[in-house]
């Protein structure tokens, strides 16, 4: 992973069940299980900063996955430095997997017309179903890999 821009896959596992309050969104039942929100770094420091933020889960509650960050563990970022903005793509592809829910209405789609960008799952989607999907799907996809908060992000 570099400061390229890309886009993003963040694998997060709420342990218990909670509600937060996520911005102008409003509540959110968090149930025991995996979360899968995909986003894109186009500004300085590209996808390393964004991701290295994600991964430390500090700093100000900026964007509606911070909250959800909040009360989750993140297991592993899936991720593409596809000059292409690949976001809602990558949504839509995780929203039809099967065990997929959109847990809320307009989390972090502020910016464009999907449903969400945030899909809960049970049990956890796995990376190279997603990956051989997309790249079956969309063939001139750049390649798409993933990281463990263990490994260097
Ligand atoms: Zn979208």
């Amino acid at each position: 992973m570099t400061d390229a821009p890309g886009t993003y896959a963040l694998l997060l596992r709420a342990d218990e069940a909670s509600e937060i309050e996520v911005g102008a969104l409003g509540k959110m039942e968090v149930r025991p299980s995996a979360y899968v929100y995909v986003g894109s770094a186009f500004g300085p420091g590209g996808l390393q900063a964004r991701v290295a933020r994600h991964a430390r889960g500090d700093g100000a509650l900026h964007w509606h996955v911070d909250y959800l960050r909040a009360v989750t563990t993140l297991e592993a970022v899936w991720y593409t430095h596809d000059p292409e903005r690949r976001e809602c793509t990558w949504a839509e592809v995780l929203r039809a997997r099967p065990g997929a829910t959109v847990p809320l209405d307009g989390f972090g789609a502020s910016d464009c017309d999907c449903p969400a960008h945030l899909v809960r799952f049970d049990p956890s989607p796995l990376f190279h179903t997603f990956r051989e999907f997309v790249q079956a799907v969309y063939p001139d996809h750049k390649p798409i890999r993933q990281r463990t908060p263990a490994e260097e992000m």
